[in-house]
C-alpha cells in the first residue's frame, strides 16, 4: 500500500534491517528495540490491524508463528524463552497500521505488559 512504512520496508524502498524474508512474511529488526532480540514479523500483504485478518489469511498466520520459531532458535532465545506480541488499535499502543508481531527475547520479560 502506498504511504505505509511496513509495505516500503518489505519492498526494500525504505532502509530496513532485513533478517529474513520469503513469499508471504518478512521480518526485520525494530528500530527501537525494547530487549536484546527484538525482531517485527510481518505479512507482505498489507493487512492493518489483527481485526482485519481474513479467513483467507489463514496461511499467514502459519508463516509467521513458524518464522518465529525458526528464528527465537537462531537467535539463541528458544532455550530459555520468548514473547510474540501483536498490538492491536491505539489502546494497546499501536503505532503502525501495518500488522507485525513482535519478536521479543533475551532478558526477563515482566508480566502483565505495561
Ligand atoms: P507498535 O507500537 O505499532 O506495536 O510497534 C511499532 C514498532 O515499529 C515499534 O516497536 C517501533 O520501534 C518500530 N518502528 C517504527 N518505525 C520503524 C522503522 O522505520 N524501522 C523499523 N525497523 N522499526 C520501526
Ligand atoms: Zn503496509
Amino acid at each position: 500500500m502506498a504511504d505505509c512504512l511496513f509495505c516500503g520496508i518489505a519492498n526494500r524502498e525504505i532502509k530496513g534491517s532485513i533478517v529474513y524474508e520469503n513469499e508471504t512474511v518478512v521480518v526485520f529488526k525494530d528500530i527501537n528495540p525494547r530487549a536484546p532480540v527484538h525482531l517485527l514479523i510481518i505479512p507482505r500483504k498489507h493487512v492493518a490491524t489483527l481485526l482485519d485478518l481474513g479467513e483467507e489469511d489463514k496461511g499467514i498466520l502459519s508463516e509467521i508463528f513458524s518464522a518465529a520459531n525458526r528464528l527465537a532458535e537462531s537467535h539463541g532465545i528458544a532455550g530459555d524463552g520468548f514473547r510474540v506480541v501483536v498490538n492491536c488499535g491505539p489502546a494497546a499502543g499501536q503505532s503502525v497500521y501495518h500488522i507485525h508481531f513482535h519478536l521479543l527475547g533475551g532478558r526477563t520479560l515482566g508480566w502483565p505488559p505495561g
